[in-house]
């Protein structure tokens, strides 16, 4: 029995580095522009643009400068989502002071039915993962029943801490819409962003989207991507070099 599982473990590992997957692969990073913990500070402009992000990857999601709207990346275009929801695609100039990027390559593929929460959902996909140790970028296509989003109207210096800005969100919801979800799971031990999931989605028709708060999911295709490397950026600013108080735990 013991032989077996040896085996079984030697062939899994055999097969994610073999070409089914790209998991060893260079493309598979997934690169974070500076903390949340850095917004939580006031640091919500930088300097990376749209065009650097894609040097990244061309899937991803994140924020833009002084919070206004969300982001997402799917198949190498990355949109703007506003306070309203409405989504458009994002100038190449626009710029971000966090957000995540990947090459998105996917090693598992499974079909989704009928989950009626996003907690229910996060618990799936736990069950899909081969270890909880890794990043992974996760991207989910097909019909959504709802969707509950939020979004941020635009804030001005000086911006405010992550409790302020969540008390002035603007929820958004969505019923019945075909859309793709585009997340990222980072490892509970990682102390330079937030453990656990985190997903923005948008319309198929690129109209609308946000950050994902509660969905019920009706039927999807998932994937995911195994993403062990982690690629860290942080502003070369003036601003981020006085910052005090960026360790993880200050966040809680
Ligand atoms: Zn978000």
């Amino acid at each position: 029995m013991k032989r077996l599982s040896q085996l079984l473990i030697t062939i899994f590992f055999l097969a994610i580095i073999s070409g089914g997957s790209n998991v060893q692969g260079a493309q598979d990073v997934l690169f974070q522009r500076s903390l949340l913990n850095a917004l939580d500070k006031g640091l919500a402009e930088g300097e990376m643009t749209i065009k650097d992000l894609k040097q990244h990857g061309d899937f991803g999601l994140g924020t833009f400068n002084a919070i206004d709207g969300e982001l997402i990346g799917v198949d190498g275009n990355f949109y703007h989502m506003g306070v309203d929801g409405a989504a458009q695609p994002a100038d190449d100039s626009m710029k971000t002071p966090y957000a995540f990027a990947t090459f998105f390559e996917p090693d598992k593929r499974v079909s989704l039915e009928k989950i009626e929460s996003y907690a229910q959902l996060k618990k799936q996909l736990d069950n899909l993962l081969p270890t909880k140790n890794i990043f992974y970028a996760i991207k989910i296509k097909g019909t959504f029943k709802y969707i509950k989003t939020r979004s941020f109207i635009k804030f001005k210096r000086p911006y405010p801490n992550l409790k302020d800005m969540f008390k002035n969100q603007t929820l958004s919801e969505f019923r019945n819409v075909q859309c793709i979800v585009v997340g990222i799971r980072c490892p509970s031990f990682v102390t330079t962003s937030p453990p656990g999931y985190h997903f923005h989605f948008i319309t198929e028709d690129k109209k609308s989207g946000g950050h994902v708060l509660e969905c019920h999911l009706e039927k999807a295709v998932a994937e995911i991507d195994y993403t062990p490397s982690y690629y860290l950026d942080l502003p070369v600013s003036e601003e981020f070099f006085r910052a005090k108080g960026l360790e993880y735990n200050s966040l809680q």
